[in-house]
């Protein structure tokens, strides 16, 4: 589930409970798609999107978002999950 189908009080909350992050968490999860995808391919993600990296180790948000990205992306390629 991706914070947007949240109920609109929900998603307060979760904004104002880490202001501070929203900026970055937009940035981080625009990259995803791309980031991921670089990911499979077997690109060095790391250093080629290392704020999405960096960020990603510290955004528990963020870490969620990507692991469902990875597992949509696993189960549309027909690749075995149990890799991730
Ligand atoms: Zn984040």
């Amino acid at each position: 589930m991706t914070v947007n189908a949240l109920p609109f009080h929900q998603r307060l909350a979760l904004q104002l409970r880490r202001p501070y992050m929203t900026v970055a968490c937009g940035l981080c999860q625009a990259q995803l798609p791309v980031f991921i995808t670089d990911e499979l391919a077997g690109l060095a993600v790391d250093e080629l999107y290392p704020q999405t990296a960096d960020h990603l180790d510290i955004c528990p948000d963020c870490l969620t978002e990507y692991t469902e990205l990875v597992q949509m992306a696993y189960a549309a390629f027909g690749l075995d999950e149990e890799l991730i």
